[in-house]
């Protein structure tokens, strides 16, 4: 039994596209009206849910009716601004539909880099959660290019939702993905692989244990997951990382059941 995550309030839940999307490149609609149903019944409960939502290219892509990401950096802005709509577009209905009001917030790396439009953007995220809205986050990747003197991109939706979890302080970050949590090598590869049930520190050694994604979709695999658990374990914070296949696994996961893997300092007496 986990006890701390029974006590989560405010939580930071992100998706990755392989969950929103099917493999053949059209969009999960059940999974994505299952995973608004879960978080107003959370919402509720009485949680304050924040969503952190890949997918702006991959609805795109489909929208357009592409089956290859475009190659040039214009073109695939483009798609994004195209899929970012959509995608919003979606989660609105749905949410609506379960009586929940949602929010967009789009960043970008330098926004969170500037004190003040850090501080303004945390801001924003209390005012959305004071009045009962639902933020859903994304990398604004209509205008977020690496560019030598002005570095606007974070580069993976883990990382990006690492931050969220500091800036809004949350909790506990849950990241939903196409695999049941961390395991002692690629499980896509290795059927002998084992799940970890909880780590407590992120090493080199650590790092070590993880590998390309294996999925059309994915984009930082499991490196970027570490990254984000690093950063979260800085903070004294929580992040579980689990299967986004079936959404309704939150509710249990909350009710302290030991599902996915638990990243949680050693002190458990010292969680922020
Ligand atoms: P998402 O799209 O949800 O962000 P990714 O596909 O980018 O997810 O990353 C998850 C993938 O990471 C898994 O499907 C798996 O192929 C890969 N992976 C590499 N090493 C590991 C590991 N040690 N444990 C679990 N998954 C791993």
């Amino acid at each position: 039994m986990r006890q701390s995550l029974t006590q989560s309030n405010r939580i930071v839940i992100k998706v990755g596209t392989s969950t929103i999307m099917y493999p053949n490149g059209s969009i999960n609609l059940q999974r994505m009206e299952k995973l608004a149903f879960v978080l107003s019944d959370l919402k509720n409960q009485g949680k304050q849910v924040i969503l952190v939502s890949s997918g702006a290219i991959g609805v795109g892509l489909a929208r357009m009716n592409l089956t290859e990401r475009p190659v040039t950096i214009p073109e695939q802005q483009a798609i994004a601004a195209i899929g970012q709509t959509e995608l919003m577009n979606l989660y609105s209905q749905f949410f609506y539909h379960y009586g929940h009001q949602v929010g967009q917030v789009l960043l970008t790396k330098d926004v969170i880099d500037f004190p003040v439009s850090r501080e303004n953007t945390a801001n924003t995220f209390e005012q959305l959660l004071i009045k009962n809205v639902i933020p859903i986050v994304n990398e604004n990747d209509t205008v977020s290019v690496e560019e030598l003197d002005h570095l606007t991109r974070f580069g993976d939706n883990d990382t990006l939702s690492a931050i969220v979890l500091e800036i809004t302080d949350a909790d506990l970050l849950i990241l939903l993905s196409d695999i049941d949590g961390f395991y002692d090598k690629n499980p896509m590869i290795h059927t002998d692989a084992v799940l970890f049930d909880t780590i407590h520190e992120i090493t080199e050694d650590t790092y070590a244990l993880a590998s390309d994604p294996g999925t059309r979709f994915g984009t930082g695999g499991m490196t970027t997951k570490l990254s984000a658990a690093q950063i979260v374990l800085e903070e004294q914070k929580q992040m579980l990382l689990t299967n986004g296949e079936d959404p309704t696994i939150l509710f249990r996961l909350l009710k302290g059941e030991p599902i996915g893997t638990l990243f949680t300092p050693k002190q458990n007496g010292a969680l922020k």
